[in-house]
């Protein structure tokens, strides 16, 4: 028998799943059939709160759209935080219907010529990743006949400790070196580019809350020290986000108000603090990982060599991270449970595979189980982010998953 992460606080402890107070077949019936994504908007809503409640007032909040770009997602997300971060030109092109282009930004390498001039019509902000970038920004600025609007993303000589996905203290595809940032900065600026500040990205799903803050010092002093060597002050500094959600066994929340009361600790030692800078967090997965469930119904249960496999009508192809395909060096179990039974003693243990044809398609290893059936619905958690649109879809040729956000009284 092998572990499985925690169950959100939101979902655990009950009999029977409910997700906004309806069970599992209430919402395939509403969606129409398994395999289901579902996800509760007020659980995303409260978790923006949360945020805001915890960070200063100084900060501004940002939705990094690749995390869940579901179109009713973005519309009701978008009021709720102070801009949207996206990572190619599809993404862009759905920001600008929720929000105003001067609210978005755009990070990613290779952005094409065409991107980079849809940002620029638009009055995105483009996160510049390369001197090479900045030089194809200002021609098509020139050809245009507009200023476009930058700021210089650094790959800082730092990095998030304890960070699911290290981005920053090396080599890196991602952001100008920290060490030459100044210098593109001075040379947008003496060619007419609408320098906007800095973007400092150091990783991604930490949990260690000490660790967060000590990144976040560590990018406001980068920042101070690259304004300086500028000669300029920034409009915005981003300082990334990071802040994980517990997948696996032993993962702990971040401690939020512990991130927030250091951060203002680190902001009154910021010398761009007492400026008109702006700063801003930009968060994916923490917003909205945990408000979405993955539903997929059992269609066969066997046994081979004395072990139980519960095939499942989903798989890999809607929810590689469950799989451990996406981003993890060893394969760790989701939470996972039968929805009709979420809180039946175990009577045995089974590994939930999916429908494709491939022994990657395991989406959790040997867990223990209740009774489980053919019928029956396994709900598999952490569903909200990196699940729809980072899975391999078109793999084997089985339909997509249905995607149903729940507002408050769908
Ligand atoms: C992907 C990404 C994020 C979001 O990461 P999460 O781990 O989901 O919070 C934020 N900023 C940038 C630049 C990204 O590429």
């Amino acid at each position: 028998m092998k572990p499985m992460g925690p169950i959100p606080p939101a979902f655990a402890g009950r009999q029977v799943l409910t997700i906004a107070g309806h069970d599992a077949e209430y919402w395939i019936a509403r969606a129409g059939d398994t395999p289901l994504f579902v996800y509760d908007l007020a659980l995303i809503a409260a978790r923006v709160a949360e945020v805001r409640a915890a960070l200063p007032d100084r900060i501004d909040l940002h939705y990094a759209i690749k995390a869940n770009p579901l179109p009713a997602l973005l519309a009701a997300i978008s009021p709720l935080v102070d801009g949207l971060d996206v990572a190619s030109g599809g993404e862009l092109a759905k920001a600008l219907e929720v929000k105003d282009a001067a609210a978005i930004s755009f990070a990613g390498p290779g952005k094409r010529d065409d991107e980079l001039e849809a940002a620029i019509v638009a009055g995105a902000t483009l996160n510049l990743e390369s001197e090479g970038e900045g030089r194809r920004a200002l021609a098509i600025g020139h050809r245009l006949g507009i200023a476009p609007r930058v700021a210089v993303r650094v790959n800082p000589d730092f990095e998030l400790r304890g960070s699911g996905m290290r981005m920053g203290g090396r080599a890196s595809p991602f952001g100008v070196d920290a060490d030459r940032a100044a210098i593109l900065v001075r040379d947008l600026i003496a060619n007419g580019a609408d320098w906007h500040g800095f973007h400092i990205y150091t990783g991604s799903q930490a949990l260690d809350a000490e660790a967060i803050a000590e990144m976040q010092a560590a990018t406001l002093a980068l920042a101070d020290r690259l304004s300086d060597e500028a000669g300029a002050v920034p409009p915005l500094v981003n300082l990334g986000g990071g802040f994980g959600i517990p997948y696996f066994p032993g993962d702990t929340p971040v401690d939020l108000p512990a991130v927030g009361t250091a951060l203002g600790e680190a902001l009154t030692s910021t010398r761009l603090a007492s400026g008109p800078t702006r700063f801003a967090i930009e968060l994916g997965r923490y917003l909205v990982g945990e408000a979405g469930v993955y539903l997929t119904r059992v269609v066969d249960v066997k046994q081979s060599q004395g072990e139980t496999f519960v095939v499942v009508d989903g798989g890999l192809h809607h929810q590689l991270a469950a799989s451990g395909n996406f981003g993890t060096v060893v394969r760790r179990n989701y939470p996972v449970a039968n929805a009709a039974k979420l809180g039946a003693d175990p009577t045995g243990t089974v590994s939930v595979v999916g429908s494709l044809c491939t022994p990657l398609d395991r989406l959790a290893d040997r867990v223990s189980f209740p009774d489980t059936a053919v019928g029956d619905v396994v709900a598999i958690f952490l569903a909200g982010a990196y699940g729809a649109t980072a899975s391999p879809s078109a793999f084997l040729g089985h339909p997509a998953a249905r995607e149903l956000l729940i507002m408050p009284q769908t």
